[in-house]
């Protein structure tokens, strides 16, 4: 009681955005050691203070009750915690009611052998795959010690299971910049869609002599393929082109040099029940206290709608806005 709902039924920021996509780290562990992503070494949180698999059920569940339309699943790698299935399961049950117009993961796909039908079952019925490189010893430098023929095995498996693929590849300049043309050839030849990725300063584990700008990506692209321009939108911070020669999108993420938060309609959730309400910005809201404080929802929901009023209008990381922090939080942390 007590909790209406916005005017027009969903959450909506102090500026009016829609709060429609939830993005969930459902554990900070991962099989592998992405360069840009993490050390060697790193450090995992104790179980205590992640979510256990009903919590996230929970949480995402009063998301959805609120509006959110689509539910991403991210790590760390999703695949790799225990349990992972039954809550992709769980969560299902809101496609089937209709109350969630998509379920999907991002994942490093060294698991997809193992899960793909399991995830088409469960009502999944698009995936992103990282994979920055179709060279198994450069696979195995950017992420230390993962297999390609494992996850190319994944990808052909989710591909066989009906799952609509997109690969994601972070640009790596001396690295996979002389790929680019393989790697849309190689989606172009699999009905996948490509999305770059821009190397992202989080963690201070990215090495800056590895960024290489997309539009450099693109002018290269464009000698040898016909990009068309396309108005494809996702409230993210990509613009998609059609390679006309192959009919598949590919898609440029950019959060570095473009605006994109005027159209932004995400938040993010750690799989410590910490809510993020932007990428680029260190503040977020505590929901795991609420959530364990009563097996009733109130509490929970009145701290979901206080954070959510409390969304910034734009991140702090974009080159030239002038109260820039660092970000110390890794992708793993916060998930993609
Ligand atoms: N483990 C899963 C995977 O790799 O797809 C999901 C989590 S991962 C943190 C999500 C995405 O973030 C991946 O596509 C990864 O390449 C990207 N990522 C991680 N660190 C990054 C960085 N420093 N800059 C740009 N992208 C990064
Ligand atoms: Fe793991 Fe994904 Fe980070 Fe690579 S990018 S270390 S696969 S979480």
């Amino acid at each position: 009681m007590g909790h209406m709902a916005e005017p027009n039924g969903t959450l909506a920021d102090s500026f009016g955005r829609p709060v429609t996509y939830l993005r969930v780290s459902v554990t900070d562990r991962c099989g592998f050691r992405c360069i840009y992503c993490m050390t060697q070494d790193a450090d995992f949180l104790p179980k205590a203070k992640v979510l256990t698999v009903e919590e996230i059920d929970r949480l995402a569940s009063a998301f959805i009750r609120l509006g959110t339309r689509k539910l991403r699943l991210t790590g760390g790698e999703p695949l790799v915690r225990p349990g992972i299935m039954a809550l992709v399961r769980a969560l299902g049950r809101h496609l089937t009611s209709g109350a969630l117009d998509e379920l999907t993961l991002t994942t490093n796909g060294a698991m997809l052998f193992k899960h793909a039908a399991g995830l088409a079952d469960a009502g999944v019925r698009r995936l992103n795959v990282s994979l920055d490189t179709l060279d198994p010893h450069k696979f195995r430098a950017i992420t230390r010690w993962g297999k390609l023929a494992k996850v190319l095995e994944g990808v052909r498996a989710a591909a066989d299971a009906g799952l609509r693929i997109k690969i994601n590849a972070v640009a790596l300049k001396g690295v996979n910049d002389d790929e680019i043309h393989d790697m849309v050839a190689w989606c172009g030849g699999h009905g996948f869609d490509l999305t770059f990725i821009e190397l992202m300063p989080f963690g201070g584990l990215a090495d800056e002599g590895r960024f290489l700008p997309l539009q450099q990506v693109r002018s290269e692209l464009e000698t040898r393929w016909t990009l068309e321009d396309t108005d494809h939108c996702t409230g993210g911070p990509a613009h998609y082109a059609r390679v006309r020669e192959t009919g598949c999108r590919i898609g440029f993420i950019t959060p570095l040099t473009h605006g994109f938060c005027e159209s932004c309609n995400r938040v993010r959730l750690t799989c410590t029940g910490r809510l993020h309400l932007c990428l680029g910005r260190e503040d977020g809201a505590d929901l795991r206290t609420p959530l364990r404080l009563s097996d009733d929802d109130g509490p929970l929901i009145d701290a979901l709608r206080a954070a959510i009023r409390r969304k910034p209008g734009g991140h702090d990381f974009a080159i030239g806005r002038s109260s820039a922090v660092p970000i110390t939080r890794s992708m793993s942390a916060t998930g993609g």
